[in-house]
């Protein structure tokens, strides 16, 4: 029998996720952000399911192969645009739009010879201080790349650093607003947090929305929200089986570092689950888990191969066990992602990105 661990991926989850987003941004079209390998996901298994998008975005050109190898012909935006001039050619080559976000950008299409017109989100930098055109430099960027016979269409973009959180999208908003109000083209904001959280303000202002995480069923404003309010549901379950069980007496301590004392008598489960599995090394004594749909408290180090759970509110369990990471338990109850993140000082999005190789994936349809 192999090891007893598998990720699954629901694409029942994904088109739920995707719906469900629709409902908050209306009209806008929807670039389904597949990024890092679909936030862990991979772009192959939930192709399929997003497929009604209108746009995948990504940043490295050979997901953008990729995507194109599945069979997609409709737009796909690289996030950070060109990392150096030859990217051009693929992008004329594959027909990618691409994002504009500094001079050298700039230079290289100018320099770029192409049957084809290029179609660019321009950024602009409304205080994020990562990527984009400071706003005293954006329309001298515009008019420059409106000029290039290179270029076909130009969208307006900026990138939101607070719409999770009470700062919120207001500032940067109005940043956005007075450098570009009068400018023709449309306009790309929102990720998942600002597009499930500002419906009010981005009400017709955002032609496209770039939502990442929710398509996956994480909450983009963990403890805030979570992903249940927002109804979303977790397209990544982690699953294993407990493949040990010990009785530990007053005193006894649990794995590396004996960091793990028990007071009083206490069964453990073992589970056949570790960092190099892409669970968190650092999540504490008290992260949840679910075994057999009940929650535990994980105890003790997590190590490369095995954590170890607290079986005290799952006494009928034993070896064969299943036991839920993260994601939806096969006996029903669901244990986000976000939460076990949370515990591990982390977020969800690093989760489901470090799902680590070794570990096989199912992927369930009703297809
Ligand atoms: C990753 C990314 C997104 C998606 O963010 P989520 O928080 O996952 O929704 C949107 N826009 C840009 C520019 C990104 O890099």
């Amino acid at each position: 029998m192999p090891r007893p661990i598998l990720a699954t991926i629901d694409r029942r989850h994904l088109r739920h996720n995707l719906a469900r987003l629709r409902q908050f941004t209306g009209d806008a079209k929807v670039w389904a952000v597949v990024k890092a390998d679909a936030y862990g996901h991979g772009i192959e298994r939930v192709f399929e399911a997003l497929r009604s998008t209108e746009g995948f975005a990504l940043l490295d050109l050979t997901e953008a192969e990729r995507v194109r190898a599945l069979g997609w012909r409709g737009p796909i935006l690289l996030l950070e645009g060109c990392f150096e001039a030859r990217d051009l050619e693929l992008c004329s080559r594959l027909d990618l739009w691409h994002v504009v976000h500094c001079t050298e950008q700039i230079e290289m299409l100018a320099a770029h010879k192409s049957a084809r017109q290029q179609r660019v989100f321009l950024k602009l930098n409304s205080g994020m201080n990562r990527l984009g055109f400071a706003p005293e430099r954006y329309r001298a960027a515009w008019v420059r790349l409106q000029a290039l016979p290179q270029v076909d269409d130009i969208c307006h973009s900026t990138h939101f650093s607070d719409a999770d959180g009470p700062p919120g999208i207001a500032a940067q908003m109005a940043v956005f607003d007075r450098i570009t109000a009068d400018l023709p083209g449309e306009r790309c904001l929102s990720n998942s947090a600002a597009a499930l959280r500002h419906v009010q303000s981005l009400q017709g202002r955002s032609d496209w929305v770039r939502p990442g995480v929710a398509l996956y069923g994480g909450a983009p404003d963990h403890l805030a929200s979570d992903a249940g309010a927002w109804d979303l549901r977790p397209a990544m379950s982690l699953h294993s089986r407990l493949v040990a069980t010990q009785e530990l007496r007053a005193g006894d301590t649990v794995g590396y570092g004996s960091t793990f004392a028990a007071e009083q008598p206490l069964r453990i489960g073992v589970v056949a689950c570790g960092y190099a599995d892409g669970y968190p090394r650092h999540a504490p004594t008290g992260t949840p888990v679910l075994v057999e749909g009940q929650r535990c408290r994980l105890l003790g180090r997590v190590s490369m191969d095995l954590i170890t759970v607290d079986l005290s509110t799952a006494p009928q369990a034993g070896i064969g066990s299943e036991v839920t990471l993260w994601g939806q338990a096969a006996a029903g109850p669901c244990l986000p992602i976000d939460e076990v993140a949370a515990a591990a000082g982390t977020i969800g999005y690093e989760l489901m990105c470090a799902l680590a190789p070794r570990v096989p994936v199912q992927v369930l349809d009703d297809l």
